[in-house]
């Protein structure tokens, strides 16, 4: 609030009022060992009467109403980036989840990587969005609002990691790193980052999905039978992305040899559009 004005110096005045009588009241109090005196109520509640009547008729002449009060952002421990900026990997990040710890350096080096991988040679290669841009955008990114991903000692309920918005930030929290086997790390992260393209559209992706193929039952995994419509979605663009993914041949028409006949809307086809490729 800015100083030296009306309102401030008449709240100030009249609650040192108030101050002084509650003082004055409670060492009164203390010395005769009584109750409070209803009178010393009486006086503060008028004091406390006299403020707001004050308080609603100064305003007015101000010549500014009292300015919003701007929460700043909380700061993010950024200790490692990947895909150009657009991912970010914070420290500790409390504000997106209160059990956030720090990344242990040896399994962070190891997750940049993948995340690299996950990006620029899928998502935004050739058979994905086509470039880099094209992702954040689909996605909803840029480098000054990028993908946080964080890490959570422990595991939860037994998935290896959740992905959603988080507010305004989109956010990838792991709970196990088992990075021994890379190329296994690289589709669990093209699953997360489905999670945060359907997430940034109000999961509209992936019920659009689900009534929309022909072949509904033809899963290509047995999650994304299992798991609901969420979980289709996130094992569906990883099958398109990722050849040999998919466990079900039945899927799609498009992947491998199989005829181009059967259908004209699968779940690769389906995604393949979201790519726009
Ligand atoms: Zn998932």
């Amino acid at each position: 609030m800015k100083t030296g004005n009306g309102l401030s110096k008449a709240i100030w005045a009249a609650a040192v009022g108030v101050g002084v009588a509650l003082v004055g009241h409670s060492q009164a109090q203390t010395a005769a060992g009584e109750l409070p005196a209803m009178h010393m109520v009486n006086l503060s509640q008028e004091t406390v009467a006299a403020i707001l009547e004050r308080a609603t008729v100064i305003p007015a002449q101000l010549p500014q109403a009292v300015e919003p009060v701007v929460e700043p952002a909380p700061t993010l421990e950024i200790v490692a980036e990947a895909a150009q900026g657009y991912i970010v990997f914070a420290d500790s990040a409390k504000h997106l989840n209160p059990r956030s710890t720090r990344w242990p350096q040896a399994k962070l080096e190891a997750m940049v990587s993948v995340y690299d991988e996950a990006v620029l040679n899928h998502y935004a290669a050739e058979d994905g969005f086509g470039s880099i841009s094209r992702w954040a955008e689909a996605f909803g990114i840029s480098q000054d609002n990028p993908i946080v991903v964080i890490y959570v000692k422990g595991d939860a309920h037994g998935a290896p990691a959740r992905a959603s918005w988080k507010g305004e930030t989109p956010t990838v929290t792991h709970f196990t790193l088992r990075t021994s086997v890379p190329s296994e790390v690289v589709k669990l992260v093209i699953h997360e980052l489905a999670h945060i393209w359907d997430s940034a559209h109000d999961w509209k992706l992936s019920d659009a999905m689900v009534s929309t193929v022909q072949n509904p039952e033809e899963h290509p995994t047995a999650k994304a039978r299992d798991e609901g419509p969420l979980e289709d979605f996130a094992e569906s663009v990883t099958a398109t992305l990722v050849e040999g993914y998919a466990v079900n041949g039945e899927w799609t028409d498009d992947a491998g040899a199989q005829p181009d006949a059967a259908w004209t809307m699968d779940r690769f086809d389906f995604v393949s559009e979201l790519l726009g490729r």
